[in-house]
């Protein structure tokens, strides 16, 4: 666990492709926008532990998008703390289990080692623990101290969150600094046009630390890196 910002924490770890969650206390109560790829939830439950805090602290949970990698332990924290579960109305039932996440090339792109991800979704495998989602989340809603973005393109339903008065933001895997800095996964953004343009916006927040789904935060230069992923064609 990282301290971005007072109370602003990064939770990372290999599994899952470097994904990384993020876990904020504001007076107490704790909000978590993702939940890393292990099933145990265990480093989040640690952190929780860490900040002095129970699970019962964790009162809502935000899913960016129905991919594996994010979905990890959200049943565990569901079970655990009771916390109110959110998504998007386009990737809840991905997240509830009713319908699996769309399946995108196998075929090389980008990096070899974004293959067996690539693989998994096609496979669907491993599967996430299947866990229902309370409450729908869309454009200019609150989550917590957030503003809640519909930032579509890399999945249909894929959400970000801007805490505009600490200039932080989470971009999902609109963006990824693992295996490099790009604008998100090539392979798995599927709608390459609304990407580009949730790119736009997402540079157009100017925050200066921003969470990514895949790889280490951006602390050093973010609004420069967001402007330079948006200026381009999303290949
Ligand atoms: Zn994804
Ligand atoms: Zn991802």
């Amino acid at each position: 666990m990282i301290e971005l910002a007072p109370g602003i924490h990064s939770l990372g770890h290999g599994k899952g492709g470097r994904v990384h969650a993020f876990l904020v206390d504001t007076g107490g109560e704790l909000s978590l926008v993702d939940t890393l790829f292990e099933n145990d939830a265990h480093l989040v439950l640690q952190a929780i532990h860490e900040l002095g805090r129970t699970p019962a602290d964790l009162k809502r949970i935000a899913i960016t998008h129905g991919h594996r990698s994010h979905l990890g332990g959200l049943a565990t924290l569901k079970r655990e703390s009771g916390a109110t579960v959110y998504a998007h109305r386009w990737e809840a039932d991905i997240v509830s289990g009713d319908r699996r996440a769309q399946a995108v090339s196998i075929l090389p792109q980008q990096s070899l080692k974004l293959i067996p991800f690539q693989l998994g979704l096609w496979l669907n495998r491993p599967k996430h623990v299947p866990c229902p989602v309370d409450e729908l989340l869309d454009e200019g809603d609150r989550f917590g101290p957030f503003e809640v973005l519909h930032a579509s393109g890399h999945s249909p339903g894929h959400l970000a969150f801007s805490w505009a008065e600490r200039s932080f933001a989470i971009v999902g895997d609109a963006v990824a600094t693992w295996p490099e800095l790009c604008p998100g996964w090539h392979a798995f953004n599927l709608n390459k046009r609304q990407h580009h343009v949730s790119l736009q916006r997402l540079a157009a927040l100017e925050a200066t630390i921003v969470g990514v789904g895949h790889g280490d935060p951006i602390t050093a230069g973010a609004q420069d890196a967001l402007h330079e992923l948006a200026s381009k064609p999303v290949p």
